[in-house]
């Protein structure tokens, strides 16, 4: 069952003869944005066109740096009047980056989102909560329109008041709701203070959970939690937001949609194509953008193509779930951390809870990491020497897996501070 059965199954090689053509038209369009007016390569292209979707390496990459310099209009490659919406980053390291869209980009990123919702197995019979903020972040308009184009009963409910987001669910028989994954433990924590289980207490089937790093033990813990199947969503807004990548219901790997994107995947020190199935930087080509088409896009999302085909019957190649961002990346004592190494530790031990909180300082001259462990309510009560053997055997596990040993302290649940929105893994401290 597919949503667009031409184009989901299209056959690799009718595949990329249409990106080839969506390629060139898009060039065609970009060219008339300030910045790309300016790259010499994009005029060539369009002079002698390429025959072949790997000719695309010939032409530069384009960075959020570039994004940024250029902003507020440098992208733009139409008229501001035909522009309908934009959506923008917070911009706190920096300019903010802008995405711009007419109304053929609208309706394409609505399609491609009610595409991937049905690849999860998402109907027009079911009852949609988007718990996503509703804004500037892609999260909210991006699955709205997306879930209306499906034929969906939608509700709209916004970001948090988990009191409110369980009584939504309650009152409407909400059976599909998105979310980011880090906010589902604080809701299952208020479903339980409510002396409620949404195993039992809601109709939900299907969570989608994604726009942050999350581990397959993560995604276990929730669908545990709510006795769902949790599939993941991939987009990022220079390429749309949601809607770029997703689980179908064999859940493995995500179908990253390749008529409407190119993708490749690099070596981010060389620039050159990884290996097949190596992990590189993603990096991406809009196939269907009018308003702000983007060439190249280094995206610093690290991740790589699952070998094989997909029982469902997609062509569209899959991506791994996303290991984490370069940026995400730190060094201490000379080692390279993802926070995601040190997530995929915690989340196996029952006795941890859903939150942690990685800190950079320097102690004493010497640069330490400081990982805050949630341990849950039934396991933090009385018993100190069971405490103590667990921080001993965290900071094994750690240790084992980072190469550096880390000062665990374990906190009780609830008292490592959210932050609004994404959740942020790591605060750096260390004396520069
Ligand atoms: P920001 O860069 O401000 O976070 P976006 O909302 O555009 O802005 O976020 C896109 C980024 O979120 C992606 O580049 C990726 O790093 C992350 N992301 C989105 N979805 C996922 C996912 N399913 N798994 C891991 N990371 C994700
Ligand atoms: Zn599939």
């Amino acid at each position: 069952m597919y949503w667009e059965k031409d184009l989901e199954v299209l056959d690799r090689k009718h595949l990329e003869k249409l990106q080839v053509e969506r390629l060139m038209t898009t060039l065609q369009q970009a060219v008339n944005s300030p910045y790309y007016g300016r790259i010499p390569e994009i005029s060539k292209a369009i002079k002698s066109p390429i025959h072949s979707i790997d000719q695309i390496r010939e032409l530069p990459f384009t960075t959020k740096e570039d994004l940024r310099n250029d902003f507020p209009w440098g992208f733009l490659s139409v008229d501001k009047r035909e522009v309908v919406r934009l959506h923008s980053s917070s911009g706190t390291t920096g300019n903010p980056t802008v995405v711009y869209h007419n109304h053929h980009d609208l309706a394409s990123w609505a399609n491609l989102m009610a595409r991937s919702l049905f690849a999860a197995g998402v109907r027009d019979t079911d009852v949609f909560q988007n718990m996503a903020g509703y804004g500037l972040f892609t999260g909210g308009l991006g699955f709205q329109y997306g879930v209306e184009k499906l034929g969906c009963l939608s509700i709209p409910a916004g970001a948090g008041n988990s009191l409110r987001q369980i009584k939504l669910m309650r009152d409407y028989g909400t059976t599909v709701a998105h979310a980011i994954p880090s906010y589902l433990g604080r809701l299952f924590d208020v479903f339980k203070e409510e002396g409620l289980d949404p195993r039992k207490d809601t109709k939900l089937h299907t969570l989608v959970i994604g726009a942050e790093p999350h581990t397959e033990e993560h995604r276990q813990r929730i669908e545990e939690m709510f006795g769902v199947k949790a599939y993941n969503s991939f987009g990022l807004s220079e390429m749309n937001g949601p809607g770029v990548a997703f689980e179908c219901t064999e859940q493995n790997g995500l179908h990253i949609w390749e008529d409407a994107y190119v993708v490749e995947i690099i070596d981010p020190i060389t620039l050159q194509p990884v290996a097949e199935g190596e992990i590189g930087e993603l990096v991406m080509t809009t196939l269907d953008r009018v308003a702000m088409p983007v060439i190249r896009y280094r995206t610093r999302d690290l991740t790589r193509f699952l070998p094989g085909k997909c029982k469902c019957g997609r062509t569209h190649r899959r991506l791994d779930r996303i290991a984490g961002r370069s940026d995400d990346m730190f060094i201490i004592k000379g080692c390279n951390v993802f926070p995601m190494q040190i997530e995929g530790v915690l989340m196996k031990l029952p006795e941890v809870g859903d939150d942690y909180r990685i800190t950079l300082e320097t102690i004493d001259d010497q640069d330490e990491m400081i990982v805050q462990v949630e341990v849950k309510k039934e396991w933090f009560k009385g018993d100190l020497a069971f405490l103590d053997k667990l921080q001993k055997y965290i900071t094994r596990l750690i240790r084992d897996e980072v190469l550096v040993r880390p000062l665990i302290k374990l906190v009780e649940p609830g008292s490592i501070p959210k932050t609004e929105g994404k959740a942020i893994r790591v605060f750096d401290r260390r004396k520069k």
